[in-house]
């Protein structure tokens, strides 16, 4: 048995206290200590008020090996983890003259003469160590006394993270040295967390690799931790008999995406997408477009009204034979989509999200078409009938159907 290294967590803000910001910085740090065989035992939040920081500080520091703040190392009056920290220890806050001059530098770059207030951001004690911080002007700290390590990272999660990775981890890995430990994510759709939990349990039973199983908006995650000399050649035989029993229903692991995996297929064989959609508002469109490899994609149309979706090729007797809300105007609109943006596929959403559809059609209820060269499929859904929760399920839905059309047509590529 390794070592055991407790850490707490301490977030600083009174805009977390308020809720004006959630603390999405806790969660991601929380995820990743569990890999540095880290054992995470509190999470609490501060206020920017001194004796409340100094004070959660204190008692983190007593419970602890590993300390971890977050945010208040901004240059205003209010930003108090520096201060805390030093007060806690004991210690002298000096001026580092390095720091101050990589500051000073830093605003010259941006064309700007540094405030005065920033060269609180140069404070050192002499038990740490300053962290570079390249996509903000806020240092962290490395602070190592006796047995006792305390990290001071940036509040927001774009500063946060990179030195977290960059500066932090390799650091932890020194100072609480520990048997191996690798996670993996295997990520699932059309299945119920209940039945993936049920299906997997017996593999877990051994306890290593221990399994999490998350709901997203893309499906079921199952996350796997294994600890140990062997922990990758774990993974790997869990996860092949993970896929024995989930294969059909497991699309992508890591950090895939739905989104990026079809566009990589699309771009590999110079195939394109269009979309047309009622119900998700455009929501189809943002997530295709957000991946990076998304020239795939022709363009889409967010059809709410009849007039639109005639006016962009659905005939008019098919709404009206059958309601907007049904599997052949969907269809319609993904064969319009593919035709109007001259796209090798084309895909259509037709869900209801709300209960005043005029149609009369049952919330949760969704129509999905997609349109190829070859011909079209369509699907019907039911989805529970929460507004955002149909609108996301919907969306990601059309992407599922159309990697499952790309495996049909045997369209995929490693
Ligand atoms: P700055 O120099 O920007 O003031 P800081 O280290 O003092 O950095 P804070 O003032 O605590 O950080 O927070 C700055 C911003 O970072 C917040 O307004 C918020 O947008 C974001 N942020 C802070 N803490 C968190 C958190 N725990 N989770 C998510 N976002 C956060
Ligand atoms: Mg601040």
């Amino acid at each position: 048995m390794s070592n055991r290294y407790l850490a707490e967590l301490i977030s600083v803000g009174t805009e977390i206290l308020r809720g004006e910001i959630i603390d999405t910085n806790a969660g991601y740090l929380a995820s990743e200590l569990p890999l540095l065989g880290i054992e995470l035992q509190g999470m609490s939040t501060a206020a920017d008020d001194r004796e409340q920081l100094c004070q959660l500080l204190r008692h983190a520091l007593e419970r602890s090996d590993l300390v971890i703040a977050g945010g208040g190392l901004g240059p205003t009056e209010d930003d108090l983890t520096r201060d805390c920290i030093a007060s806690v220890l004991n210690e002298e806050m000096t001026v580092d003259p390095e720091i101050e001059e990589q500051l000073r530098a830093r605003f010259s770059r941006m064309g700007r003469e540094m405030p005065a207030h920033n060269t609180k951001q140069a404070l050192l004690i002499p038990s740490a160590r300053s962290l570079p911080n390249p996509r903000g002007t806020a240092p962290g700290w490395w602070v190592e006394k006796g047995n006792k390590t305390i990290v001071a990272l940036p509040g927001p999660p774009r500063e946060l993270k990179p030195m977290w990775k960059n500066e932090v981890i390799p650091r932890l890995k020194l100072r609480f040295p520990g048997e191996e430990i690798l996670s993996r994510t295997i990520k699932t759709f059309v299945i119920a967390e209940a039945s993936v939990s049920e299906l997997v349990q017996p593999f877990f039973e051994s306890g290593n690799p221990t399994m999490g199983i998350y709901s997203h908006p893309d499906g079921i995650h199952i996350r796997m931790v294994a600890r140990g000399d062997n922990a990758r050649q774990l993974l790997d035989t869990t996860e092949a008999q993970l896929e024995e029993i989930l294969a059909p229903h497991i699309w992508g692991k890591d950090n895939d995406t739905l989104e990026g995996i079809i566009c990589n297929w699309l771009n590999q064989r110079g195939l394109t997408l269009a979309t047309m959609e009622d119900g998700t508002g455009g929501l189809l469109a943002n997530i295709v477009t957000a991946v990076s490899s998304s020239g795939c994609y022709r363009g889409g149309l967010v059809a709410c009204s009849h007039q639109t979706k005639t006016g962009w090729g659905v005939p008019a007797q098919l709404i009206e034979q059958h309601g907007s809300i049904s599997s052949e105007v969907a269809e319609a609109m993904a064969i319009a989509a593919r035709e109007r943006f001259s796209a090798d596929f084309g895909l259509g959403t037709t869900p209801v999200a709300g209960v005043d559809n005029p149609e009369g059609r049952q919330p949760g209820l969704a129509f999905i078409g997609v349109a190829d060269a070859k011909g079209t499929r369509t699907w019907q859904q039911n989805y529970p009938p929460t507004w955002e929760g149909v609108r996301n399920r919907a969306a990601i839905s059309a992407l599922f159907r159309l990697r499952e059309r790309m495996i049909e047509l045997k369209l995929t590529t490693s």
